[in-house]
């Protein structure tokens, strides 16, 4: 089972549930990649690593939005054959080519975690 996690408003808004859930999962067995519209990598590990998450280089994969707009994660979805994907953005959801799970973004919940 392969799941992909967005960064903005979800590994980002959330770290004290999706720490210990990608744990679990990881422990369950499951590759868990991040799947971000970040266009660096760099840029990307930082805030992960900022977020308190710990994920290898290759298990960070950056869409190419400029390239393929909202159609930049299905991209990867497909290229990877990711099974799961969470995520805040409903085009991305709606368009992602395996099941998707919406996260709602919650106006009393800052987009980026303040517990850091
Ligand atoms: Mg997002």
């Amino acid at each position: 089972m392969k799941l992909a996690f967005d960064i903005g408003g979800v590994l980002g808004k959330y770290p004290g549930v999706f720490i210990p859930m990608i744990s679990a999962l990881q422990n369950g067995g499951a590759d868990v990649f991040v799947i971000t519209d970040i266009p660096e990598k760099e840029t990307a590990q930082a805030l992960l690593d900022k977020y308190g998450y710990s994920f290898a280089s290759e298990m960070i994969l950056c869409a190419d939005f400029q390239k393929y707009g909202e159609h930049c994660k299905a991209v990867l979805i497909k290229e990877y054959g990711i099974d799961v994907i969470i995520d805040d953005h409903p085009g991305y959801c709606a368009d992602s080519g395996c099941v998707s799970l919406f996260v709602w973004p919650d106006p009393r919940v800052s987009y980026e975690a303040m517990e850091i």
